[in-house]
């Protein structure tokens, strides 16, 4: 038997005792060393991020193979992998022709929060020997980062801006960066997630109690704005504040979830005269399986704040919610 942590709606969840997963025909089965608790987990438990119960959540899963099913290679057993929730085929349209994390074949990895996961072998990605497992659990958030910077247009001498600095905000900040944005802004209001940016190679931090980050990136660019900014908190009116700090032609990433609804609080007319460019970043599209080796490039010291058992998954979940720490993760 393997304890699993099953959420009931709202902020409600039981541990239960289930029988051991056995690998079906193409899948393999994972005992699970670490999964991110992301801020995707936290909504759904608010009502904000449309879910269905009885449901086990948890999709930022890293461990080891322990079993395969028909079909699979014996020598997978004993691989370090991360999870990818989806499998994709490779032949659909959305597969040929824009994203794999959209394919209309997926087969699905089981949720996380639990002693063991199974998924189809091609979602089980081997990590780099060097690459810890419990870092290598921020491969899903950092996955959906690196997709959303690499649809951005990179500018020779650019300035970037990024707005938040939680975990999405700093992998964002570190793609864009290696991507050859010239110089990072971090506009953040907490010291210790500011600091932690510039180990992921913000050249500038901006405290939103110091003054207007419009005027900041201009004292910093000539009186120009900047060439692309990213929000990563998930708040309109931040949304809109990227709007107003790209110069023309700008562009702007959505990295953050607003809630469902929520309107974009800008200026068509001035969208329109200035020729902004506006881009959702929601998913993994087509990098997951890269993601492993570009976060291994990258100092992850101190990235995860906070390790708690399956049986606190609901703490995680809330504290997660608060905005303490950067990344907070359960160790089943
Ligand atoms: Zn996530
Ligand atoms: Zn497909």
């Amino acid at each position: 038997m393997m304890r699993v942590m099953t959420w009931h709606g709202g902020d409600k969840f039981t541990l239960d005792q289930i029988p051991d997963p056995t690998a079906k025909p193409g899948r393999v089965v994972v005992k699970v060393d670490t999964i991110g608790v992301c801020g995707t987990d936290v909504h759904i438990t608010q009502g904000l991020f449309p879910s269905t119960p009885p449901k086990v959540l948890g999709h930022e899963g890293s461990g080891v193979i322990v079993e395969v099913g028909d079909g699979v290679d014996k020598s997978r057993i004993g691989d370090r992998v991360v999870m990818n929730t989806t499998s994709h085929c490779g032949v659909c349209s959305a597969c040929t022709t824009w994203s794999e994390s959209r394919c209309e074949n997926a087969d699905l990895t089981s949720g996380m929060f639990a002693e063991y996961a199974t998924a189809p072998t091609q979602s089980a990605v081997k990590i780099p020997d060097d690459l810890d497992l419990e870092q290598a659990a921020l491969t899903e958030p950092a996955s959906c980062c690196l997709s959303g910077s690499e649809m951005m247009r990179i500018d020779e001498g650019g300035i970037g801006v990024v707005i938040g600095g939680g975990i999405m905000g700093l992998f964002t900040l570190a793609f864009l960066k290696r991507r050859g944005v010239e110089r990072m802004i971090m506009s953040e209001p907490v010291a210790a997630r500011r600091e932690m940016a510039r180990q992921f190679g913000a050249d500038l931090l901006h405290d939103p109690a110091d003054g207007d980050l419009s005027d900041f990136v201009k004292d910093h660019n000539d009186g120009y704005g900047a060439n692309l900014a990213a929000e990563a908190v998930g708040r309109p009116e931040l949304v809109a504040k990227c709007v107003e700090v790209v110069r023309p032609r700008g562009q702007v990433l959505i990295i953050g979830v607003a809630p469902e609804g929520a309107p974009l609080p800008v200026d068509l007319y001035d969208m329109h005269y200035r020729e902004i460019t506006v881009k959702g970043a929601f998913g993994r599209g087509d990098v997951f399986a890269r993601t492993p080796e570009e976060i291994n490039k990258l100092d992850l010291s101190g990235v995860i704040s906070g390790r708690y058992d399956l049986q606190n998954v609901p703490q995680a979940i809330v504290d997660s919610g608060e905005g303490k720490g950067v990344k907070f993760v359960i160790k089943p």
